[in-house]
């Protein structure tokens, strides 16, 4: 193996709140940030941004979208400048190949991205592109299209999937402990990961109630499968944040490579 090849990232980002928070999540993304070599741009596909077919941000300069509500004003003025990257764009158009890619001027970077990124790589001085996740399929094809991602690794771009592996909003329990279907979820996801069983990972539906409760919108949890898809056998694998949100959220964060 490579060892100039780019780890990937799955980041479990939560509330928007962490963005301007001091905690244990944005704690564990500083480090995460930390421990990795400088990457050349990123590439990041966030839970927020869902399409029908494949899109890339284009822009030289993509704004901060404050896609949420009901938050203080300092969320609100929070801004991730970090330069866009066209040419990294179009090199999407050219590594993916099952379907095409089109070049989105209008989109931007939502919270799902800068949230975590603004602890990731504070400076926000590395060019970061948004690579929509594409609802045309299911989690086969967002799969799919994250294993075409793998060359970017040996061009020092760095790709993050930002959402979360547990994430069932209608079952938000305030200051409770998890959930015993969070937990076993969480955990059947963890050794999966470990023993490079993607298959169990894609096809969640056939995992009954406990991943019916723990996927029930998909959004959150394809990013992952994106990530996973991009990585070769028996690469290491480092988990940060192996804790819950709220009962029903797990903030686990994944690095493969
Ligand atoms: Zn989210």
């Amino acid at each position: 193996m490579s060892t100039t090849r780019m780890p990937v990232l799955f980041v479990g980002h939560g509330s928007p709140m962490n963005a301007i928070e001091d905690n244990q999540y944005s704690r564990g993304w500083k480090e995460m940030g930390k421990n990795l070599r400088q990457p050349d741009a990123v590439v990041c596909i966030s839970a927020h941004w869902e399409t029908i077919g494949s899109q890339a941000t284009g822009m030289e300069q993509p704004r901060t979208i404050h896609d949420f509500g009901g938050f203080p004003r300092p969320l609100f003025e929070m801004e991730y400048p970090a330069p866009g990257s066209p040419a990294l764009a179009q090199r999407l158009r050219e590594v993916i190949n099952n379907t095409d890619v089109q070049i989105d001027l209008r989109w931007g970077l939502d919270h799902g991205t800068w949230s975590v990124l603004c602890h990731i790589f504070p400076l926000a001085n590395i060019p970061v592109v948004q690579l929509s996740i594409d609802r045309s399929g299911d989690a086969q094809l967002n799969y799919d299209l994250g294993r075409q991602l793998k060359p970017l690794r040996d061009e020092n771009i760095l790709i993050i999937g930002s959402g979360n592996i547990v994430h069932n909003l209608g079952m938000l329990a305030w200051g409770e402990k998890p959930f015993d279907w969070a937990v076993d979820y969480d955990r059947r996801v963890k050794q999966w990961i470990l023993d490079g069983e993607h298959d169990s990972i894609i096809h969640y539906e056939k995992h009954g109630s406990v991943a019916a409760l723990a996927i029930n919108s998909s959004e959150h949890y394809r990013p992952l499968l994106y990530v996973l898809g991009a990585t070769e056998e028996n690469e290491p694998v480092r988990f940060y944040n192996e804790d819950f949100f709220a009962g029903s959220i797990s903030m686990r964060c994944v690095q493969v490579g």
